[in-house]
């Protein structure tokens, strides 16, 4: 497999505040990799060395086998990057303000580019509104277009989906498949684990390193979580208490359902309800199939505790 992305100790701090410590990552040609990790973790820096805008203090960066440092000018126009803060201009139309990021880019002869790149993000009907008057989701999709007008080779995305309403952000996940299937690579920072399970990989990002990669389903096989479903009477007094004990992997509230991991159900359930009757606390119990949102909260708890 061709590596198109190859980073190795990479290291990087804000005065004194370390937003990266030693990460390695490698992506591949034509992959979909997410990076998934809480709020601070370090993906935005990432994104931000990975596109040069940011200097590392330790560690090197090779997009398609060249050296970022070395090759900045012709690598620059072989990548994409989608920021958080991507602005588009609200008093141009969707058409120009395409035009104005291919002359940004020094792109010359994108017109059929641009009818491509309109149709399949289906803003052709409206290219002429002004950006300032699209939906949350429709700038989202023009603002990829816009990152895509250069024909890049690989695409970073930093939370396209955030604040995006759910039927958007599924449009923007076929475009994505479909941008794929073309070959492009994408690397992507998501909060919603249910499109981190979409990718062909994750990297689980945690205090600047990158704890865990691997296809979604290899990661939930191999943590080889037991989950149990409780309802419990008083709920608050049952949280109180499972906190307690050391048998439970990770405990989360949904509503009237309190999720536990285990290791072994049954081994550990027997003393589990002990300590549940033992304060006069009534509940009903299920076996749950674990998803990669429970294996992934598993995992950050655990180096919580490191
Ligand atoms: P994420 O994108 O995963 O939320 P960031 O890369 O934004 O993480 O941040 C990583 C760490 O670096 C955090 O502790 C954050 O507070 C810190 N950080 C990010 N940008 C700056 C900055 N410009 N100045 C100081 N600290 C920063």
């Amino acid at each position: 497999m061709e590596k198109i992305l190859q980073i190795s100790g990479l290291s990087k701090r804000y005065n004194g505040v370390t937003a990266l410590n030693n990460l390695t990552l490698e992506v591949n040609r034509g992959e979909m990799y997410g990076l998934v990790g809480p709020d601070g973790a370090g993906k935005t820096t990432l994104m931000r060395l990975i596109c040069g805008i940011l200097k590392p203090d330790e560690g090197e960066i090779f997009l398609f086998n060249k050296e970022l440092k070395k090759h900045y000018k012709s690598i620059k126009k072989k990548i994409g990057y989608l920021s958080q803060h991507f602005s588009l201009y609200g008093d141009l139309t969707v058409d120009e303000n395409i035009d104005f990021f291919a002359e940004l880019n020094n792109v010359h002869d994108y017109k059929s580019r641009k009818e491509e790149l309109l149709e399949f993000t289906r803003l052709s009907p409206f290219r002429k509104r002004f950006a300032g008057r699209l939906s949350g989701g429709m700038k989202q999709k023009l603002a990829l277009a816009c990152t895509l007008i250069h024909v890049p080779e690989i695409i970073f995305l930093d939370e396209p989906t955030t604040g995006v309403d759910p039927v958007s952000r599924r449009d923007f996940w076929t475009i994505l498949s479909t941008l794929r299937k073309s070959g492009l690579t994408i690397l992507m920072s998501t909060p919603y684990l249910d499109e981190a399970e979409r990718c062909s990989r994750v990297g689980l990002i945690h205090n600047g390193q990158i704890i865990l990669t691997d296809e979604p389903k290899l990661i939930i096989k191999a943590h080889n979580l037991q989950m149990v479903e409780l309802i419990c009477k008083p709920q608050h007094r049952a949280v109180f208490i499972l906190k307690d004990i050391s048998t439970i992997k990770s405990i989360n509230v949904y509503g009237r359902r309190i999720r536990i991991a285990l290791e072994d159900v049954k081994r550990d359930m027997p003393d589990i309800a002990s300590k549940l009757n033992q304060e006069n606390i009534t509940w009903s119990e299920r076996n749950i199939t674990p998803s990669f949102e429970d294996v992934f909260i598993s995992l950050i708890e655990k180096q919580a505790v490191k």
